[in-house]
């Protein structure tokens, strides 16, 4: 898959006007249907132009025994283009591989964003983050090459490719002109990974030479971490080859109340795009009515700026900033006592 993704071109973003929009939904596990409800109640009551096409996704084994996601959720998404996601389950050590990397792999999902904005009134200890990660998702240390050349010793080799490179780089600068936002910081360590860190930098590098309307800056990975915790507001769009983004993302989440806060989309080649909650499926209160809907219902709001709905996003998002700033109804997670249900229809007042 990854030889086939490289050869394309990064692609532009569709734009999304007027009319109906159906986008496949991935309900998912544990608490996934009981957010999903909630986002689709939200939807309903703010009148946004979206209608739901829901799609399990479970694993299962094709020819060979190769595990895929099933063939309606994939007829779905190549139809729909864009697509809302739960949370997966994924079995430790042995069974299925992660559903939420064949998704990934499935439809050449190479870039992941992460919006971190404090919440007012929600408290953590910086109040104005303010802040987007954007990951590389194909290759790194995750590309899955890894071996054991003698007894004892294992090789995970960490793959870094021009293209794929170039392909977030252009990615993070168009991101930052088409959302308003000044600057692209390059994170790397292109001094002691010379050549693999090196070509990911020079890439970056090469795309702001191309967007000069858009600020560049360079910092290696430590800095930023350090800079992270002591002052994160002097960061705006950050680009970041695969690990590097897995780390930072769950680091900047945590900044602005974690991942029951934090929306994500996946945005792929030819015009494919997931957005998802990145928390996991809370078995522990799965049915349980206790759920906090907020990181799936901003994955949403993030999809329809995706999409162009600039003016629902707004809406609903203002609805679920204010349902916490006012505090009267929040969920046991967000310091509350409410049911999801209740801080749910507490939103769906407000739209
Ligand atoms: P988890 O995120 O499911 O739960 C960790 C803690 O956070 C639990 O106490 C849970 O109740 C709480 N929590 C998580 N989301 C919440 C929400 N929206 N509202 C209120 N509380 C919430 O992490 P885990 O227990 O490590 O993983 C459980 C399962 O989820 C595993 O099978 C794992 O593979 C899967 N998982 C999936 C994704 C994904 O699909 N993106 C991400 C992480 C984990």
């Amino acid at each position: 898959w990854m030889v086939g993704a490289l050869k394309k071109e990064t692609p532009q973003p569709r734009t999304f006007t007027r009319g109906i929009h159906t986008v496949t939904l991935i309900p998912g596990d544990g608490i996934g249907p009981e957010i999903s409800d909630a986002v689709m109640e939200i939807f309903a009551a703010a009148k946004a132009p979206i209608q739901w096409e829901e799609r399990n996704v479970t694993a299962i084994q094709g020819p060979g025994g190769k595990w895929m996601i099933p063939p309606d959720a994939k007829e779905s998404m190549d139809r729909n283009k864009i697509g809302l996601k739960g949370p997966l389950k994924t079995p430790i050590a042995a069974g299925h591989p992660s559903m939420n990397l064949l998704l990934r792999k499935t439809f050449d999902l190479y870039a992941n964003v992460r919006p971190c904005v404090s919440i007012e009134g929600y408290k953590t200890p910086y109040s104005d983050v303010n802040l987007v990660t954007i990951r590389e998702n194909t290759e790194g240390e995750y590309s899955g090459i890894e071996h054991v050349i003698v007894d004892g010793v294992v090789q995970s080799i960490k793959l870094i490719t021009e293209q794929a490179s170039q392909r977030i780089a252009e990615y993070a600068f168009e991101y930052a002109r088409n959302n308003q936002r000044a600057s692209v910081t390059a994170v790397h360590k292109a001094n002691i990974m010379r050549m693999s860190d090196g070509l990911f930098l020079r890439k970056c590098r090469e795309a702001a030479e191309k967007h000069k309307d858009v600020k560049f800056a360079e910092m290696y990975l430590d800095t930023v971490c350090l800079n992270m915790v002591q002052d994160p507001t002097q960061f705006d769009v950050l680009v970041m080859p695969n690990l590097y983004g897995d780390i930072l993302s769950d680091l900047c989440a945590g900044l602005i109340g974690g991942l029951g806060v934090t929306p994500s989309g996946n945005i792929g080649a030819n015009g494919v795009a997931i957005f998802e909650s990145v928390h996991g499926t809370a078995p522990d209160i799965a049915g349980k009515d206790m759920a906090n809907p907020t990181a799936l219902l901003l994955s949403a709001v993030m999809m329809l700026r995706h999409m162009g709905l600039h003016g629902h996003a707004k809406k609903i998002e203002t609805a679920c900033y204010d349902t916490i700033r006012d505090k009267k109804v929040l969920t046991k997670d967000l310091g509350g006592n409410s049911k999801c249900s209740e801080f749910t229809e507490a939103i769906c007042q407000r739209v």
